[in-house]
């Protein structure tokens, strides 16, 4: 079946996302303490695709030696992705675009791996600051890139942003069926 990764920052909101993404409250932990998520975990979704949840990378509180351990599992990952569609890749909305995400971002351009942004926590913005927060993220990434990633902007307390990811994940999948009958 096919995958969906979700990576991002320690308390980018991944769990959050994924809990309002798969409609379950307690099925992803979340938890304002870093290393919560530590292992890759497989959520079946509809029976078609399995979302997966990866470490998150650049926590600022876990000893050099875990994050070790937590990039061997992310590299052993991408490096074995036979299913793997696409990764969602996440930022804080709030954040002007930080080193750490540009160069994962970079990473998965230069391995082939095909990926989209999804802006978190956007219900902590006015329209307009999101606006500009976007704009800051397309021309640094336009300095390397030909086109601005397919992105997403969401809020998981305020429901947004839901139906945008799970259409384009539906999507993806009916375009694979499409094409291997
Ligand atoms: P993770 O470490 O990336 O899995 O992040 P969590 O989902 O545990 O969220 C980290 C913190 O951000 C928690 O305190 C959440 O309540 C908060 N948070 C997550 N998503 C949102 C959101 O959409 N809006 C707001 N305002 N807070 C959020």
């Amino acid at each position: 079946l096919p995958e969906y990764a979700f990576i991002g920052r320690s308390n980018v909101g991944k769990s959050s996302l994924i809990n309002m993404l798969t409609n379950r409250k307690s099925l992803a932990k979340t938890s304002g303490k870093p290393g919560k998520t530590q292992l890759i975990n497989h959520f079946l979704i509809n029976k078609n695709w399995y979302l997966v949840d990866l470490p998150g990378y650049g926590y600022a509180r876990v000893s050099k030696s875990t994050k070790k351990v937590f990039q061997k599992f992310i590299t052993a990952y991408f490096s074995q992705r036979e299913q793997l569609v696409t990764a969602f890749v996440l930022v804080d909305i709030r954040h002007e675009p930080q080193p750490i995400d540009l160069d994962f971002m970079q990473w998965l351009g230069e391995n082939g791996i095909p990926f989209s942004i999804i802006f978190t926590k956007a219900d902590k913005l006015k329209p307009k600051a999101i606006e500009n927060h976007v704009e800051a993220y397309r021309n640094i990434l336009l300095e390397t890139w030909e086109d601005m990633p397919n992105y997403f902007v969401t809020s998981s307390s305020k429901e947004i942003g839901k139906d945008d990811v799970l259409n384009y994940i539906d999507e993806l999948n009916e375009n694979m069926q499409l094409s291997s009958n």
